[in-house]
């Protein structure tokens, strides 16, 4: 796998959608890059809005070598309108990509993605809410960490170096959200593109190892074809990204704005 440690961890911004107006280097065209996407990606219209994308990659894959750009700024756009009733085949996805387990650690369960129910006291509805690690432009969990385990890539993905971390738990403390996890126990199924570590901090990578080939995250990648077409990804800093657009015209919110993180992870129907 391509070293996720290749730039620096400071954020460029404590707003995302402030990175919009980074210089885009030489030679990374995004618009090649979206060609390159429509001439591998069949996208079937499902309804008006609804576009369900089988084997979609939303960028180049980064060249071995090659640093995560600043210029980017990945985040997921999730509509809780278009989450059915009982799916959970986000977390499935998750779970069999990484080959974490709920059950195996008791109190200490891994959950990198989890759905959280949450009702609106206005209306009373019953909210499906995917949450997982909100890749904060500021995130509390690496400005705790004393060894500087949890770092942020320039694009903005936040994650754990194993290898730098001591099992402290001060990240996991330090998220608000409760998308840092510690896993004290015997590791099994452990996969090759993303092994994990005993006694070390865990949580969302926004599914780096993909990204860094061009592809979908896991989530994304498996709510589409159930059909939900609840979850896009994309870069958050680039105005051609389709993303944008959907941020641009649809009503979308991100958790605890109040804490002024620059989440990366937006709302819709929240
Ligand atoms: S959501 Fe939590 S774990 Fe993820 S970057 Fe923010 S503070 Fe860190
Ligand atoms: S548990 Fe690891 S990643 Fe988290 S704060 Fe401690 S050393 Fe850093
Ligand atoms: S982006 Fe990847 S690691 Fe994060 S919740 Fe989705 S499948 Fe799991």
């Amino acid at each position: 796998m391509t070293d996720p440690r290749r730039t620096s961890d400071r954020p460029t911004s404590a707003c995302p959608m402030a990175e919009t107006d980074a210089p885009r280097p030489a030679g990374r065209s995004r618009r090649q890059a979206l060609a390159a996407f429509a001439a591998g990606a069949a996208a079937t219209m499902l309804a008006p809005g609804v576009v369900l994308i089988t084997g979609a990659a939303p960028g180049a894959a980064r060249p071995p070598g090659t640093p995560a750009s600043p210029a980017q700024r990945w985040g997921l756009l999730i509509e809780l309108g278009h989450c059915a009733d009982g799916c959970a085949r986000c977390v499935e996805a998750c779970q069999t990509e990484h080959g974490w387990h709920a059950g195996d650690h008791g109190a200490h369960d891994p959950h990198w993605i989890r759905l959280v129910s949450a009702t609106d006291d206005t209306h009373g509805r019953t909210l499906n809410l995917p949450l997982m690690c909100q890749h904060c432009a500021a995130p509390p969990c690496r400005d705790v960490c004393p060894t500087h385990a949890t770092f942020r890539r320039a694009d903005g993905i936040v994650l754990v170096d194993r290898h730098r971390c001591i099992g402290c738990r001060y990240c996991v403390m330090a998220c608000p959200f409760s998308a840092r996890f510690f896993t004290p126990g015997a590791l099994t199924d452990q996969r090759p593109h993303m092994p994990r570590g005993q006694g070390t901090a865990e949580g969302c990578t926004l599914c780096v190892h993909r990204i860094d080939q061009g592809q979908i995250p896991a989530c994304v990648e498996a709510c589409a074809a159930a059909g939900g077409g609840a979850m896009r990804f994309g870069d958050l800093a680039d105005p051609d990204d389709p993303i944008r657009a959907a941020l641009a015209e649809l009503p979308t919110a991100r958790l605890r704005p109040d804490l002024g993180l620059g989440t990366a992870v937006h709302y819709g129907d929240l």
